[in-house]
């Protein structure tokens, strides 16, 4: 099991940088990074780096780690005009586009949210359908270039693909080997995802795979976020580590790489430096008491 950093982790650290988390996480020892769209789109506006010094960086041979995904494109689906869903198309366009230069084969898709503050009251059937028409129509963009679409249901109440079992159907129907499941522990504990679909599912549809701990926090309850998210194992973590891991084997997971992902405001306190060097203890004292065989 390979290990991977999320910059979730440590997008708010004082003078955050990709280009410097590059180096931090070859520094520890991760394999992967997940690189967050807000943290690119923010420091290459302020001209820290451009995504050429980025995709140079992964072009030198001396570096080991590779980029798992582009984290995220968001609020891809239940878009109503002709322009809204041009807008989400030519996105994907550009993060297509800065993938080729990152040498990363693979696009993190989160849905959209707050539907009733735009007058609309979606059925799961409603949701399901627009998601499955717009993921296929992203594939045929895709597909060229060899990048997979991860779906990621976000487990907070106003979110339109909520729980494990609605993202999975969605990519069930759509049935290309491009696109699948982005598994967040936290997301399917916090809107109550079910073990029993989790269970059943085809573990090759998982194409991600979040770690993270979090506060035991009423199941869609307004304040149960990501900042309740903590470093698995922390005094306070709810999570049944060993079932996450043991069915993840046992359904056939071949993501092969455990990434972690928190976004918990007092590890935003430390330096990336610490953060980061937190991070890879954590992910790599997981992966030795769950994987270890
Ligand atoms: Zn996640």
């Amino acid at each position: 099991m390979k290990i991977g950093f999320n910059e979730g982790c440590n997008r708010f650290c004082e003078n955050h940088s990709v280009l410097e988390d590059l180096d931090l996480c070859e520094k520890y020892g991760f394999d992967y990074i997940d690189i967050q769209s807000e943290c690119l789109d923010r420091e290459i506006a302020a001209g820290k780096y451009t995504i050429d010094d980025l995709g140079a960086w992964f072009a030198d041979p001396k570096h080991h780690l590779k980029m798992l995904s582009y984290n995220a494109l968001i609020f891809f689906n239940m878009k109503q005009t002709q322009e809204e869903k041009d807008a989400v198309m030519a996105k994907l366009d550009q993060i297509i586009a800065d993938c080729n230069k990152l040498g990363c084969k693979m696009i993190v898709v989160v849905p959209s949210k707050d539907m009733k503050e735009r007058g609309l009251t979606p059925t799961r059937k409603e949701i399901r359908e627009d998601a499955v028409a717009v993921l296929k129509e992203m594939v045929k963009k895709c597909e060229p270039h060899g990048i997979r679409l991860s779906l990621e249901f976000c487990g907070e109440p106003s979110m339109t693909i909520n729980r494990f079992e609605d993202a999975y159907a969605i990519v069930e129907e759509v049935n290309s080997p491009l696109v699948g499941v982005t598994l967040d522990q936290y997301h399917f504990y916090a809107m109550g995802s079910g073990w029993d679909t989790l269970e059943k599912a085809d573990g090759k549809k998982i194409f991600v795979w979040h770690l993270n701990g979090t506060e035991d926090m009423p199941c869609g309850a307004y304040y149960n976020n990501d900042e309740k998210r903590l470093w698995p194992g922390e005094p306070g973590d709810c999570l049944d580590h060993k079932r996450y891991a043991d069915t993840l084997k046992k359904i056939g997971f071949e993501g092969d790489v455990c990434t972690m992902e928190v976004f918990r405001p007092d590890y935003y306190k430390l330096s990336s430096e610490e953060n980061i060097k937190k991070a890879a203890e954590v992910t790599k004292a997981h992966v030795a008491k769950y994987w270890a065989d």
